[in-house]
């Protein structure tokens, strides 16, 4: 039986993986990885080509390769993809791709071991650190009519490019920082834009507040803490006042026209009673997390969300959370992954009796890949083509 697996090969989930291998856990024999995309890059693997590196927020280091000095104008999503793709390799970090875990229950007590059931067999492991991020659940809000509109509807898991939308009314909902770079785009590729929030927008000015970061994790946290869904870090903190955005506001294409209403066939009625033709709605209105496959173990509280202290989970010892509530960030990611690693393998000293292992040496890739070798007990259940097809 392996003593942790990692769900998700996204930030969370690689830095976990380094962390474990560090602590002295052998990729493939003690714990593997399992990703349900078809290569490297987490989410980021399937951002827009527009979201360049210059244009993302900032992203962290993962622990033990710098990301280095990327080109500014390459999409983000080229860089972190084969960045992530050169940290598994250079860590040989056990991925197992493209697997869909969709069930983990706990069919022998609760402090048996945790069955996963995925799309490519069955593995049995003592503990999970679960990182499966928030890509994959797109949130849709209800409106009255949605299924009226004759335009086209599209999220912005499915946004690829501005320039779509050339000569188009387009509705931009949500009051998140995607939602104001769609505005810019879209307006830059001669779309006319209309944006629509719930709230009036929140601009604030971060220059020299070297607080931000520690309040934003502070505030969803506190959520989290009392089993309340997390928070997404614009309704913590607010937009980020930056000169592009300035400029958005003086032209009033970052200026909202407030609530929808209802939605119908041509277009889009706002709270005001005015009805905006429009060819299409763009919900920029964010992800929940992804977190579907662990329904069995009943970690959810009455208020929808799952207590967590850190990467702890309250209702399971055997669950820990990485990229969830407050560590949903590179940066939160990087420390989580670091956090469960620790916690797993303390949690795997202590139910195994066997005393602290001897950390990893300093240089984790010199050591003779394992997994790639020899299959791990737990895989046998799986096809061998299914298991080739998860090495990358
Ligand atoms: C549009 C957008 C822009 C962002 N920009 C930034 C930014 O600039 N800087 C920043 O710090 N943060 C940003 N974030 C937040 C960002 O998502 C996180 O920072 C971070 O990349 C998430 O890492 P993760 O490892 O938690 O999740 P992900 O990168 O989403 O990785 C999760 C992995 O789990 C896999 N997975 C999911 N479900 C399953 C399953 N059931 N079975 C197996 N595998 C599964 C997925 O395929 C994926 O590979 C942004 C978020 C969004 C939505």
């Amino acid at each position: 039986m392996l003593q942790v697996v990692v769900i998700g090969a996204g930030q969370a989930g690689l830095s976990a993986g380094y962390h474990l291998r560090r602590r002295g856990l052998k990729p493939g024999r003690d714990f593997i990885i399992l990703d349900s995309n078809d290569g490297p890059g987490g989410a980021w693997r399937h951002r827009w080509p527009a979201l360049t590196f210059d244009a993302a927020h900032g992203i962290h280091d993962l622990p033990g390769m710098p990301l280095g000095e990327p080109d500014s104008a390459t999409p983000a999503s080229e860089i972190v993809t084969e960045y992530y793709g050169n940290y598994e390799r250079r860590f040989d970090l056990p991925v197992h791709r493209p697997v869909i875990v969709e069930q983990v229950s706990s069919d022998s007590g609760p402090d048996g071991p945790l069955t996963l059931r995925t799309d490519s067999g069955i593995w049995q492991t003592r503990l999970i650190i679960n990182a499966t991020g928030t890509w994959t659940r797109p949130y849709w809000p209800h409106y009255p009519g949605r299924n009226l509109f004759r335009g086209r509807q599209l999220h912005t898991h499915d946004f690829r490019s501005a320039e779509e939308f050339r000569g188009q009314n387009v509705v931009v909902v949500g009051g998140g920082t995607s939602a104001v770079q769609f505005l810019l785009q879209l307006n830059a590729a001669g779309a006319n834009t209309i944006w629509s929030t719930r709230r009036p927008p929140e601009f604030r000015n971060l220059a020299g507040d070297s607080n931000w970061g520690r309040d934003i994790e502070r505030r969803v946290a506190e959520r989290t803490a009392a089993g309340l869904p997390p928070l997404s870090v614009v309704a913590a903190t607010g937009l980020p006042l930056t000169p592009d955005y300035r400029q958005g506001i003086a032209a009033g294409i970052l200026v909202s026209r407030g609530k929808i209403s209802d939605i119908e066939a041509a277009g889009v009625r706002f709270a005001d009673g005015t009805l905006v033709r429009a060819d299409s709605i763009l919900w920029a209105t964010g992800f929940r997390a992804a977190l579907d496959h662990l329904a069995p173990l009943r970690l959810r509280e009455p208020g929808g969300g799952i207590i967590t202290d850190g990467v702890e989970v309250g209702r399971d010892h055997r669950v820990l959370m990485v990229g969830y509530g407050a560590s949903a960030s590179t940066i939160g990611a990087t420390r989580a992954g670091r956090a469960a690693a620790l916690k797993a393998t303390k949690a795997i000293e202590q139910l195994s009796s066997a005393g602290p292992r001897a950390p990893a040496a300093d240089s984790p890739d010199q050591e003779p890949p394992t997994w790639r070798r020899r299959s791990h007990p737990a895989a046998q259940s799986v096809p061998e083509s299914a298991d080739q097809r998860r090495i990358s």
